[in-house]
Parts: structure tokens; C-alpha cells; sequence
């Protein structure tokens, strides 16, 4: 079964596209916990960072670089942020399609 956001890049379900080109799309998060809070998300459905191969480098390599793009457009690269890829049940991964959270805009709590 599809995955909810391979349900939305299909316009199967709405969100709100920031970015989008053959290979990732990046939406706002519909639940934010900062100021700002996207997704980077490969079309390429991979379940957890555990199934990231090396044939996914280029893929990985431009969802951080659509992910940076975003934090500099939206004017909080500077002031700084955080990249996130939860994974799988002790890290707090929901949705097993893989996403790289893109929060910031304000100052984030100490994580670790
Ligand atoms: P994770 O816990 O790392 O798997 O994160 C899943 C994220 O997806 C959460 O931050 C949710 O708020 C977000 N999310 C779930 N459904 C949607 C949706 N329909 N549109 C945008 N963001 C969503």
C-alpha cells in the first residue's frame, strides 16, 4: 500500500508543496513544532534510514540540499536549525516512508 506521502506527491491527499523535482518534493508538516517545520521526502519510497543503500546517495545527497535551499529561502539558515530523520519505533518514526524534518525559525530545545 501506497504511503501517505507517496498518497500525497500523487495529490491523493493535499499538502501544502514547497518544492518538488524527479526525485524529492518537500511539504510543510502538518503539525509544526516550530516556527518553521518541512518535509524533505524522496519520491522513492524507503521505509526507515535502515533501508538506505548506496544507490540512494545522489537521492540522500539533494534531499539535504533541497533541505538547506529551504532554510535559506525561508531566512533561518543563518540563525540556524535542524535536520531529523526519526527511525522506527524508539525514534519516534510515525510514517515509514522516509522524510527529513527541516525545523527552525526559533530556538529548539537541547535534543541530546
Ligand atoms: P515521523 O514521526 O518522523 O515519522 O514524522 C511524521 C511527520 O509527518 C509528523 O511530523 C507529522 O506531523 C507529519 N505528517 C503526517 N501526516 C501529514 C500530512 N498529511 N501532511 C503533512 N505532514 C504530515
Amino acid at each position: 500500500m501506497a504511503s501517505i506521502f507517496t498518497k500525497i506527491v500523487q495529490r491523493e491527499i493535499p499538502a501544502e508543496f514547497l518544492y518538488e523535482d524527479e526525485q524529492v518534493f518537500a511539504i510543510k508538516d502538518i503539525n509544526p513544532v516550530a516556527t518553521h517545520h518541512f518535509l524533505v521526502i524522496p519520491k522513492k519510497e524507503i521505509a526507515t534510514a535502515n533501508d538506505v543503500s548506496k544507490e540512494d546517495s545522489e537521492t540522500i545527497a539533494n534531499m539535504y540540499a533541497v533541505a538547506t535551499r529551504l532554510a535559506k529561502d525561508h531566512g533561518f539558515a543563518d540563525s540556524g536549525y535542524r535536520l531529523v530523520m526519526n527511525c522506527n519505533e524508539h525514534g519516534g518514526q510515525e510514517v515509514f516512508h522516509i522524510h527529513l524534518h527541516v525545523i527552525g525559525g526559533n530556538q529548539l530545545g537541547s535534543m541530546v
